[in-house]
């Protein structure tokens, strides 16, 4: 068996719950990045007033808020 004596046994679980929460922190940040740039395909550009949108429902096309023009995906 492996002697420990009490305080490095603790230094030694603080270091790898630190660790595995780092890893979480880090796997949680990586996909919070991607969903930001899943974000970007729903910016909507109007032909016609030229406005900047996000819509999240439609995929081909979608409804302008601020002059009610129908806007087809490029
Ligand atoms: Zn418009």
């Amino acid at each position: 068996m492996i002697n420990l004596d009490f305080s490095a046994a603790v230094a030694l679980y603080a270091g790898c719950v630190l660790i595995i929460l780092l890893i979480f922190w880090l796997a949680d940040k990586k996909q919070k990045e991607s969903n930001h740039s899943l974000d970007d395909k729903f910016i909507w550009f109007c032909s016609i007033c030229s406005y900047t949108y996000i819509n999240t429902k439609e995929e081909v096309i979608s409804t302008c808020p601020r002059c009610g023009s129908y806007n087809k995906r490029n």
